[in-house]
């Protein structure tokens, strides 16, 4: 693991990120980053292409990485099928407010869901929540277990859920090339940013605020990369 130490803000932010060590230059030399605008007048329609999630209700393991909190899934078999190959779900996590923009504007909050193929290339599923109902009683819980293992390097806790639990129920999405957006930001990383939100009740996203409020990279240039949509 790699011991250089970054920050959303001051010497060791976002701007600096490609300074820090050799390993992190991407930051600032990459023509692929992430998280990008997503503006909607210059978006390419495509057919949907075939993405099929096998997600299953399981034991995910809560805890600190460096500046959020992450959850670990315990089943190896779930993931997403994209374009014929399968990626497995590696992690989950959040950023407040969210990272992607669409037409310049961000929401509430952005869940990254980490997957990776059997060649170690990375897909991430973004998925945006806007206020409203409670779409389940697990965003709450979890908001427990983020507040518990974040002051903590060492503390675990564990959770059962489902990735479905997140996600909207139409998934029709955004597509475009980029990268991880926490140091070293490496490209070759295949975005779905899900084009329609889901739902975050105001008073859980209060308790996620208060431990991952302002994780956001800001957004980065496109250098000519095409974005599409998928019907
Ligand atoms: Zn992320």
């Amino acid at each position: 693991m790699n011991q250089v130490t970054w920050d959303y803000h001051g010497e060791r932010g976002p701007e600096m990120w490609g300074h820090l060590c050799p390993e992190f230059e991407i930051a600032d030399t990459g023509r692929e980053q992430s998280p990008i605008d997503i503006q909607q007048d210059q978006l390419q329609k495509i057919a949907k292409e075939p993405l099929a999630f096998h997600y299953i209700k399981d034991t995910f393991t809560i805890k600190r990485i460096e500046n959020s909190v992450h959850a670990f899934p315990t089943d190896q078999t779930q993931g997403v099928t994209y374009k014929g190959t399968f990626y497995k779900l590696f992690a989950f996590h959040a950023h407040i407010p969210s990272e992607h923009l669409l037409n310049g504007k961000e929401k509430p909050i952005e869940w990254h869901f980490v997957h990776e193929n059997e060649n170690q290339e990375k897909l991430v599923i973004g998925v945006w929540m806007e206020f409203g109902e409670a779409m389940n009683a697990v965003l709450q819980e979890l908001a427990e277990d983020f507040n518990k293992v974040f002051p903590d390097f060492e503390q675990q806790r564990t959770i059962q859920l489902s990735v479905e639990d997140f996600l909207p129920k139409e998934r029709a999405y955004y597509h475009y090339m980029g990268s991880l957006t926490t140091p070293p930001t490496l490209e070759n990383l295949t975005w779905i940013v899900l084009k329609e939100p889901a739902t975050i009740t105001p008073a859980d996203h209060a308790t996620f605020e208060k431990i991952i409020g302002g994780t956001v990279r800001p957004v980065q240039p496109l250098h000519g990369r095409t974005v599409v949509e998928s019907e």
